[in-house]
């Protein structure tokens, strides 16, 4: 019988199977390149077809599989300890069809997010879906994570956003059910378990979403406010006086701004130092000068009511540019640590203010701690930390964890508002997902994946069989 390798060779050709010296100068995360990955091979198909006979040679072989798309994810998702197949999706990245009457786009997982936004834009559509690791991610990571981003509080999550799914289950078996209605109510709507299910539950080989028309304008400014009941009455005050047109509504911490526009980075304050939160938001609606003079009149008008201190407008598309390079580049922050940590929790957005507060001051007095930088989408209750920290060591992992979750029980929190929960935050799931919620996981697990084949030792503990030891990291 010929071994795995040989047959996933057979099945792909030897050029679409990296073994060996191959392996080790990939990487697990964009972010890490530098460092050996580990793993059995990397097999690259380029049709559902393949997919589902790579899935079916690991399924008689008890072989473990960890899916990579653009490797972007925060949470260790896909972290290997070497004994892992891993499919790449990244020769399967065609855009199939921009459809602007049904005004849906189908993708296969490997379309890279920004080359989608380009393809529909080029149609005169739009996909609200936007964030920083646009030009790595792929769609299929992106629908395995639910990712958020930007425009979340105007569009929703990723899953608002997803008609219909193709995907290859633990034994091969291709669900296909790439429709375009927007109504579906015949039975359970089974997408909904694969997206944000991390590569655990099946693979996603194609999508349907769902797009919009383009909108005519785009209008943004940076605000400057001291007081978090500001933040919020700010937020209440534009986005009733826009009347549906707010799309983005993001909160920086001043040393954040700070690093994010200093001279290191080339790249100016819209306002200046000084204040203690940045609000940067965006617009979308249909006459560029009438939004723009609407905009400035609400500034206006919320400067005299002193719900705002100071505020920079976008003045074309290269302004555009500069305001959300500064937002969407989390590069800078983390360039500016040692070693990075980082944390991506949800709460109700009256309870952010103190909360950070508190959470920042705790955090800074654990030795080992450097610094810490606060910014997120506070219009949907989600707030980012990087804390900057001296070491490794779990014990200084751990004590930064706690400091970070333990008040999100009782704030009815969440340890993952967009990021997933991966391996980084595998231990704390239960600070915000009941007992029975975890068992009801469990059993969906088992049904989906009997082996445990599926990026195992992600997201959820199975004990029924352990393939392989997984590595924890980090
Ligand atoms: C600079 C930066 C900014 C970011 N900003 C945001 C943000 O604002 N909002 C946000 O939500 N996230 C953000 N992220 C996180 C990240 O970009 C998202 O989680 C993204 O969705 C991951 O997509 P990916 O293709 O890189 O997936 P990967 O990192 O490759 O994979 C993520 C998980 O999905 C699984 N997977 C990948 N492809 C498939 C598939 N086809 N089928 C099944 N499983 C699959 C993997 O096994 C893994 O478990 C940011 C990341 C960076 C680096």
């Amino acid at each position: 019988m010929n071994s795995l390798i040989d047959q996933l060779i057979t099945l792909l050709g030897k050029d679409n199977v990296l073994t060996g010296q191959a392996v080790a100068e990939s990487y697990s995360h964009i972010w890490r390149m530098e460092e050996t990955l580990l793993a059995k091979a990397i097999t690259l198909p380029r049709t559902t077809a393949e997919v589902s006979s790579i899935v079916k040679l690991c399924y008689h072989s008890d072989q473990a599989i960890v899916v990579f798309g653009g490797r972007t994810n925060l949470v260790g998702s896909t972290e290997t300890s070497g004994q892992e197949i891993i499919i790449s999706m990244e020769k399967m990245n065609q855009i199939e069809e921009v459809d602007t009457q049904s005004r849906t786009v189908t993708v296969q997982a490997g379309a890279i997010l920004e080359t989608i936004q380009m393809a529909i834009a080029a149609e005169d559509m739009f996909l609200p879906l936007n964030f920083g690791a646009k030009g790595s991610a792929q769609i299929g990571g992106i629908i395995a994570t639910n990712a958020g981003g930007l425009q979340v509080f105007r569009y929703g999550m990723t899953r608002n956003l997803i008609l219909g799914l193709e995907v290859v289950m633990a034994d091969g078996t291709i669900i296909s059910g790439l429709k375009k209605i927007i109504k579906d109510n015949s039975a359970f709507d089974l997408k909904q378990l694969f997206i944000g299910s991390e590569g655990t539950l099946g693979i996603v080989t194609k999508a349907v979403l769902k797009i919009i028309e383009a909108p005519k304008s785009r209008t943004s400014a940076f605000v400057g406010i001291n007081d978090y009941d500001k933040v919020i009455h700010f937020l209440k005050f534009m986005d009733k006086e826009l009347a549906g047109n707010l799309s983005s509504y993001e909160l920086i911490w001043e040393n954040s701004y700070k690093v994010m526009t200093g001279p290191q980075n080339d790249i100016k304050p819209p306002i200046p130092y000084g204040y203690k939160y940045y609000v940067l938001i965006e617009g979308l609606g249909i006459d560029q000068n009438q939004d723009q003079a609407r905009l400035q009149f609400l500034l206006e008008q919320a400067f005299e009511k002193e719900i705002i201190l100071d505020a920079a407008i976008a003045d074309g598309g290269s302004d555009l540019e500069w305001f959300w390079t500064i937002r969407e580049d989390v590069h800078q922050l983390k360039s500016d640590c040692s070693i990075d940590h980082h944390f991506d929790i949800s709460i109700p957005i009256p309870e952010i203010g103190v909360y950070v507060d508190e959470t920042v001051k705790k955090l800074n007095l654990i030795d080992g701690v450097h610094k810490v930088f606060a910014f997120g989408h506070v219009a949907d209750g989600n707030i980012h930390f990087i804390v900057d920290k001296e070491n490794v060591s779990p014990a200084l992992k751990k004590d930064i964890d706690l400091t970070v979750y333990t008040p999100l029980k009782k704030l009815g929190g969440s340890v993952s508002a967009e990021h997933g929960i991966g391996l980084h935050k595998k231990a704390y799931l239960d600070l915000c997902r009941s007992p029975e919620e975890i068992a009801l996981m469990k059993v969906l697990k088992k049904a989906l994946d009997p082996k445990n084949l599926l990026n195992p030792g992600k997201v959820i503990d199975m004990e029924y069989i352990s393939v392989i030891k997984q590595k924890i990291v980090h």
